[in-house]
């Protein structure tokens, strides 16, 4: 799948991107960590981006794309991602619309995550990260203590909270009014292409994580699934000696059999099933086609 999630600063992209990496197993691509990073390592883009990331400001449009070219050309956004945080104007939105074009890779989905703006402003002054992994916890929703009693995946010793350098006061407010005048209109740009789902981002992560599941649907459940399955897959068995590796009772029944058996538990299941043409198909009993109608 590919997503998009939308929101002002401080409604939730990050927490729920995180979650969706572990349930779809497709990477997040996030425009605010990328630039982070960029500025901790002092890349020429690091240096360019940190006055107007300090200001609460936005990045220049032509290097935030370039960045993002490179990062959709890797390897593991084949299978899917989640932008987080791009685009943010809608010449990046237009940018992103020819870039995928070219990649043959549409976006599936866009969801905006609705926070009221007293909301955004507690969260947000409550937000700290992990100085070692990056992961983001929340002191009004799990208090310090508690964090810090966790181990931190990175350096086994517990987390280092820290604060961004652009979540004060005076930041915070000239982010969200950037985001009113910027990025709000994307908002009418992907609901005109039928792509836009909104989903209110209130109450706790788990609530949210419900909501954003639905209002993704089907095709998130069923990359998740696959993306499961693939992990469950030992990796280094494949094709004979998978086969091998399995019990006698558990290989695969010649093809006739299979079918038979498939047949006899459709039939318990209450499908109807077509046993006319070369591939079975199956009804609903009772909404199959009116008899005597042609095909
Ligand atoms: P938040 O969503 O909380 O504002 P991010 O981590 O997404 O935080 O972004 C931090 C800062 O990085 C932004 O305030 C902005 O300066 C810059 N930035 C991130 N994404 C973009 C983007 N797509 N275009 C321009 N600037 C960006």
């Amino acid at each position: 799948m590919r997503i998009v999630l939308l929101g002002a600063p401080g409604s939730g992209k990050g927490t729920q991107s995180q979650r969706l990496v572990e349930r779809l197993g497709i990477p997040q691509v996030s425009s605010g960590d990328l630039l982070r990073a960029a500025v901790a390592r002092g890349t020429e883009l690091g240096r360019r981006a940190k006055e107007a990331m300090d200001g609460g400001r936005l990045v220049d449009d032509s290097l935030v794309l370039q960045m993002i070219r490179e990062r959709l050309g890797a390897g593991d956004t084949r299978r899917g991602f989640i932008l987080d945080g791009f685009p943010r104007t809608l010449a990046q939105a237009e940018a992103l619309e020819r870039l995928l074009r070219d990649l043959t890779q549409p976006l599936d989905a866009v969801v905006q995550l609705e926070v009221d703006a007293a909301e955004l402003v507690r969260r947000i002054s409550g937000r700290r990260c992990c100085a070692d992994c990056g992961r983001v916890f929340n002191l009004f929703t799990s208090p310090r203590a508690a964090i810090e009693s966790e181990l931190c995946p990175r350096t086994g010793a517990p987390h280092r909270l820290t604060q961004r350098p652009d979540d004060n006061e005076a930041t915070v407010a000239e982010r969200l009014r950037v985001y009113e005048e910027k990025t709000r209109p994307l908002i009418d740009f992907y609901r005109a292409r039928g792509l836009l789902r909104v989903i209110d981002a209130m109450g706790d992560v788990e609530e949210v994580s419900r909501r954003l599941s639905q209002a993704l649907g089907a095709p998130a459940l069923r990359a998740a699934r696959a993306a499961k399955s693939a992990t469950r897959r030992a990796p280094h068995r494949t094709g004979a000696r998978r086969k091998a590796a399995q019990p006698k009772s558990a290989r695969r029944r010649p093809k006739s059999a299979t079918g038979r058996a498939a047949r006899r538990g459709k039939a318990r299941a209450g499908l109807r099933v077509n046993t006319r043409g070369k591939s079975p198909r199956t009804t609903r009993a009772g909404q199959g086609r009116p008899k005597g109608k042609p095909r």
